[in-house]
This record gives C-alpha cells, structure tokens and sequence, in this order.
C-alpha cells in the first residue's frame, strides 16, 4: 500500500470505488486547499492505470502499479501551472492533447491528472473543451481546483462534480495529534484555525515552525500598544518572515475571534448591547473587511511596508478608539493609491 489517506478521505475512496468510477471519463474534484486531494488523486490515477484493480485501489503489485509508483508510468501525464506563470496555457493544453492523441504504451487508460484547473485561461479552456466533448475511449480526466468559483460553466457541465468538504473539526485535530503526538492541543488548534482548518497546511505550518512568527506578531503588538516599538520596527520584524503574508490571516482571524467574543455575550443576543460595544463591534467589523483589502493591495504588489505599516496603525486605532472607525484601504482602493 502507498501512503494511507487520511481519515476524512477515506469515505470519499469508499463512494469512487463502489460508485463513482468508472461512469465517466472527467471528473471534476472540488476541495478546500490543504486537505490532501492530490493524495486523493494519486490514489486514483493509479487504480485507473492498475492491471488488476480491486474494489479497494491499485494492486500495488503490477508492472503498471510499479512504473507508476516510480513515477514513470507513460500514460501518466500531469498538468500544472508552470513554475513561473501565473496561467496554464494553451500550449501547454494542446501539448497534452497531441499526446493523448498517440495510442496508449501500456495498451490501458490515459490518465490525466490537469492540477488547479482553474488556472486555464480562455484559449486553453477552449482547447481542452473540443477533448472532454469528445474523448479518445479509455481515457481519464481528473481536474482539481481550489476555487470553483472560477471555472466557466462549460467546463463544468462536461464533468461529474464531485465535492470535498473541509475535515470536521475533531478529525482534524485526532489526525494532527497522530502527527505530532508531542504538541499541546492549544498550538494544534490555533494552527488550524490559522490555517482555515486544513490539516496539511497546519501541519507545515507547524513543521516549518511557524508557531515563533505567530509568538513573534502577538508580542509586537503587545509592544505596539505599550509604546515600547514603532509600527515600523515591528513591521521590519514581519517582513523577514519567510512568508509576511501570513500577517494578514493573524489580523483576520484576530478580528473574528474579537465579534466573536462581542456576538456571543448574552447583551447582544437579548438585543441589548451598550451603544460603546455596538461602536466596538462595527469597529472590528470594519477591521475584518480592511485586513481582506489590504491583503488585496499586498498581492497586487503594492508597498508592502506601506500597506503591512497602514493596517498595523488601523488595529492600533480600533483598540483605542471608541468613535467609529473607517479603514483607508477602501477608499485608497478607489482612488489608486498606495501603488
Ligand atoms: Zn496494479
């Protein structure tokens, strides 16, 4: 057996292998990021390729299982986004499509595995439709995406959808905890909530000892607030980080642990929250939307100082202030600024 699934998949393999394969020859998989679709994936690539399948998987013993298992297997093609592209091209897609056109090596299935589907723009959907309308017999394809949101309907209705839901919480953390049987339970579930329940990205975010930069981002606030740093030496902090962007998901998840706390007491469900907590509340309200459009700025290449040192001042104002609070990124949105 390759490496097991991990239990929130386990279902899912159990509804591909009794009823979901083979009726089609596209599907379409839908998953949140950091779940291990792609282990998904390479589960069903290889029973597709296997010699002699079970209702459990791939045999692991044929010469397909090998060659495939050793990466090698000629009638495995895998298509993603080029390391320094931001699309899939159409090259890339009629490339692929003048493979499948040759007859199979093994004499078996074409399996194509075209990884973060979404990311083909215009021509290369075009050129892929023509192939899903009318597929070579024995042929297998098995697009992913993260954002399903940005796939054109066309390609849609050529598949049969199939959706994976986020891991329920508890699964999460007995897996994570299995992972790392020495990690206390409260670093295990902050690391999931930062990484918006994905178990696998939790893990390296754990791995990659992400815990220091979130220790490292609270206690530059703490200074902040005690007028013991300057927003811009706790923001030169956060930009050596090996990923800053991360900075934006600590304010996020920040400001909905902060409505939270306010939605939750019992004077805002009985409907009778003191006029300076329904200020606070808008506030942090406000703040949530502001640190989504700041992370817009920050992606288009802004000032990255500029729009990190913005926002920092922004948390700052909305714990101090008890007026209401107006966030510059929108209206700097509008006008083009801080580009
Ligand atoms: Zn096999």
């Amino acid at each position: 057996m390759m490496t097991q699934l991990p239990p929130w998949l386990t279902t899912p393999w159990a509804q591909w292998n009794q009823t979901l394969y083979p009726k089609g020859h596209a599907y379409l998989l839908s998953a949140p990021k950091g779940i291990g679709i792609e282990q998904f994936v390479a589960f069903a690539v290889q029973k597709a390729l296997c010699q002699q399948p079970t209702e459990q998987g791939a045999c692991q013993q044929c010469q397909a299982c090998h060659l495939q298992q050793s990466g090698q297997h000629p009638d495995y093609y895998h298509l993603t986004r080029l390391e320094d592209k931001k699309e899939i091209s159409v090259d890339q897609v009629r490339g692929l499509v003048g493979k499948l056109n040759e007859t199979s090596h093994q004499g078996g299935y074409k399996v194509i595995w075209i990884e973060g589907i979404e990311r083909l723009n215009q021509s290369a959907f075009n050129a892929l439709l023509k192939t899903l309308e009318e597929p070579a017999a024995q042929t297998l394809f098995l697009l992913t995406t993260h954002d399903i949101g940005r796939l054109p309907e066309t390609i849609k209705s050529r598949c049969q959808l199939i959706n994976f839901p986020p891991p329920v919480l508890p699964d999460a953390i007995r897996w994570l905890q299995q992972a790392l049987p020495n990690m206390d339970a409260p670093l295990i579930k902050r690391a999931l909530r930062l990484n918006w329940g994905a178990p696998q990205d939790a893990l390296a975010w754990i791995e990659a000892d992400k815990m220091a930069e979130d220790a490292q981002w609270k206690s530059g606030l703490k200074q902040l607030q005690a007028g013991q740093k300057t927003v811009s030496q706790v923001v030169a902090e956060w930009l050596k980080w090996s990923s800053p962007v991360s900075v934006f998901d600590y304010f996020y998840l920040w400001s909905v642990s902060a409505v939270r706390s306010v939605t939750y007491a019992e004077a805002f469900q009985a409907n009778a929250l003191p006029a300076e907590q329904r200020v606070q509340l808008q506030n942090w309200l406000a703040f949530q939307q502001a640190t989504l459009q700041a992370k817009q700025y920050w992606l288009k290449n802004a000032n990255k100082e500029l729009v990190l040192e913005t926002l920092c001042l922004e948390w700052l104002e909305v714990q101090q202030n008890t007026t209401t609070f107006q966030s510059t990124f929108e209206s700097n949105l509008q006008k083009g600024k801080l580009a």
